[in-house]
């Protein structure tokens, strides 16, 4: 992105006229200077001149960066803003995050000396502004049935990229229900809805009917993929489960260790003497176990050594954060290193981007799913792309 107007605030010449030319280089057309909160504020309330970007430093005599933050906040500053400072990164993340939480646009934060490459990626980010999702459509009951128990309920499958060949290994499989509106709408209202109503089971019975048969569908064109399926929490308090779910894959003669289960992260705290016995009981019918959605829950590896897992799948919120905070780095970074210690698979999902991918695969984790491969596909275009023989290596850097 290119920004016009900007405004450096930083009580040291030198440093001042660094980031100009730097910043010019980097095709700002116009570049003012202020020296401490109380000159940017002055800049920023003289209208006209507001510039589209703001370099600021914390350490100032007058008004220092924490409380020109509060300053903008309060003004409802519509710039973006990068700080540079000299600080510890702890405490130029807690900057950068107050002013997160106050709701003006933080590009990022880096420390100083100022680096060309490192403004350059900054200055490419997006606002850092928490997006609004839209909500997706109600579930609606009748619709739940009818995907149950009619043939209202597709499988989309999304490949897993192995991150030192690029070859697809497998592929994660998401519901879509039928809608008289969209064809493939959302599974998450209707996983709930299901969740609410006691019909979680039978939507997963008839996902892992639907799913085995295309997956049994690719075997007989020769191509062998181990597929997962997502399952409710809930489900684990059922002790017929294992039994049910390996009836469901036997529909399609298939084996239950080409299956790997997705069980969220975010509700493993509750999950007692019960849960361990259905999750033992799935893996000694040959299904693997997956942590989804890890780093969004309150678990470590430590909690989760208590279960039977064999796949810890890191979320993108975390990624994402780790890309950005020191702290959060060295979380994911333990997390991959103690999981793969404890023999388990370390999937990244959401993966979007290429500096995702080369930060992950530095970490060693095995496999990846995203958009920046490729989005969950319908049965025929997912096939297509098992058979093609397509490798993904080229997402990352060289
Ligand atoms: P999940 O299991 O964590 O699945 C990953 C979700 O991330 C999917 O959303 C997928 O489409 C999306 N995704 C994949 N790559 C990217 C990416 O690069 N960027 C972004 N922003 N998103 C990406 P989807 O299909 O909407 O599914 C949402 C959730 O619904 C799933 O999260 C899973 O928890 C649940 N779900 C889906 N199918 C089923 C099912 O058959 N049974 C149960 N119990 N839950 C299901
Ligand atoms: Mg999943
Ligand atoms: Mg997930």
């Amino acid at each position: 992105m290119t920004y016009r107007s900007a405004l450096i605030v930083d009580d040291d010449p030198v440093f001042g006229a660094l980031a100009e030319d730097l910043l010019l280089d980097a095709g700002v057309t116009s570049v003012a200077t202020a020296s401490n909160g109380v000159e940017a504020l002055a800049h920023v309330d003289g209208g006209a001149a507001a510039a589209d970007i703001m370099l600021c430093d914390l350490n100032m005599p007058a008004h220092d960066g924490v409380s020109l933050i509060r300053s903008l906040a309060e003004r409802r500053y519509p710039g973006r803003i990068i700080i540079v400072s000299g600080e510890a990164d702890s405490v130029i993340e807690a900057v950068a995050k107050l002013a997160k939480i106050q709701g003006l646009n933080i590009l990022g934060a880096t420390r100083k000396p100022l680096r060309a490459e490192d403004l350059a990626h900054l200055l490419e980010r997006a606002a850092d502004v928490p997006a609004r999702k839209a909500e997706p459509a109600a579930a609606v009951p009748s619709l739940l049935d009818a995907a149950i128990e009619r043939g209202g309920l597709h499988p989309f499958f999304q490949a897993k990229v192995s991150m030192t060949t690029g070859v697809v290994m497998g592929a994660e499989a998401l519901a879509r229900i039928a809608t008289p509106h969209v064809p493939y709408a959302n599974p998450v209202p209707y996983v709930e809805l299901a969740e609410r109503n006691n019909r979680i089971d039978a939507l997963t019975f008839a996902m892992a009917r639907a799913v085995s048969r295309y997956v049994a569908d690719l075997g007989a064109v020769g191509v062998y993929l181990p597929c997962s399926i997502n399952i409710s929490p809930a489900s684990l308090e059922r002790v017929d489960f294992p039994d049910l779910m390996a009836e469901a894959i036997a529909t399609s003669g298939l084996s239950c260790d080409q299956f790997t289960l997705e069980v969220t992260e975010t509700r493993l705290v509750e999950y007692g003497a019960r849960a361990l016995d259905v999750m033992t009981r799935l893996r000694i019918k040959g299904f693997g176990l997956s942590v989804d959605d890890f780093g969004t829950g309150y678990s470590n590896i430590d909690r989760l050594q208590m279960y039977p897992f064999t796949e810890l799948k890191i979320d993108q919120s975390f990624t994402r954060k780790a890309l950005e905070e020191t702290f959060a780095r060295a979380c994911v970074e333990t997390s991959v290193r103690l999981a793969k210690e404890l023999g388990l698979k370390v999937v990244a999902e959401g993966v979007e981007t290429r500096e995702m991918w080369d930060f992950l695969a530095g970490l060693g984790v095995d496999e990846a799913q995203g958009f920046l491969m490729s989005k969950p596909l319908p049965p025929a275009e997912f096939k297509a792309l098992a058979l093609s023989g397509r490798t993904f290596l080229d997402k990352a850097s060289a």
